[in-house]
């Protein structure tokens, strides 16, 4: 499914969800919601993505009302770019019409697209990294002089100190806000 991009919310175990765009690529997920959700993602944790943010609920079983004769996957396909709707209905095993699938069956294969969870086996690490996550404690640091409490003459900004923004510019201006307090206070 390489190149294949959709807006999902992504939900890591300990952290907010980001409701962003998906992008499979050819070594794994990749894509804003998930660049997000991996400040917060611990080895071995699972991550929940939610396939279907915009369908309201029960939305399968009131499009079998709506046409019996309209196949789950062209269902899908309202909301999910093609290969994924193939993808997904091979991976939860329903086919056919609607109207030959139980509400249950339907609520069930509904619960699974909403929340899709897969534990990653890794992540590219550093060398594709935006941002380091971690680093010097604030708590050794004077938060208006960024200077290091227990050794005099050292200041430490941006990176090098344990703050982590989200997409969107806060790392930068944490570099350079961090950056001003320490230079204005040397
Ligand atoms: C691909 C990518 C995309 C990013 N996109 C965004 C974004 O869109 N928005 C955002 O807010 N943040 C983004 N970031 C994060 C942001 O770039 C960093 O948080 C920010 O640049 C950190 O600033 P800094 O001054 O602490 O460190 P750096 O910008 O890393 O600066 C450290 C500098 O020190 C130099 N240096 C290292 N060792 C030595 C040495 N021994 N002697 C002399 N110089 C040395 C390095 O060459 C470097 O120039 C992105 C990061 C990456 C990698």
């Amino acid at each position: 499914m390489s190149g294949v991009a959709t807006e999902v919310v992504a939900t890591a175990a300990h952290g907010p969800p980001f409701r962003e765009a998906a992008l499979f690529t050819h070594r794994g997920l990749s894509g804003p919601s998930i660049l997000q959700v991996s400040s917060y993602w611990r080895n071995g944790e699972p991550i929940a993505v939610d396939f279907l943010p915009d369908a309201p609920p029960g939305w399968l079983a009131a499009a079998k009302r709506d046409d019996p004769r309209r196949s789950i996957l062209r269902q899908l396909e309202q909301a999910l770019p093609t290969r994924l709707a193939e993808t997904l209905c091979d991976k939860i095993g329903v086919r056919g019409a609607l109207g030959g699938l139980g509400d249950r069956a339907l609520n069930d294969a509904e619960a699974r697209l909403r929340r899709w969870i897969f534990t990653p086996n890794g992540s590219e690490g550093y060398a594709k990294a935006e941002v380091t996550v971690g680093g010097v404690s604030t708590a050794e640091l004077n938060s208006r002089t960024m200077a290091a409490t227990r050794v005099p003459g050292l200041y430490v900004i941006g990176e090098a100190v344990d703050v982590t923004g989200w997409l969107g510019g806060y790392n930068f201006q944490w570099a350079w806000a961090s950056g001003v307090a320490a230079g204005e206070a040397l």
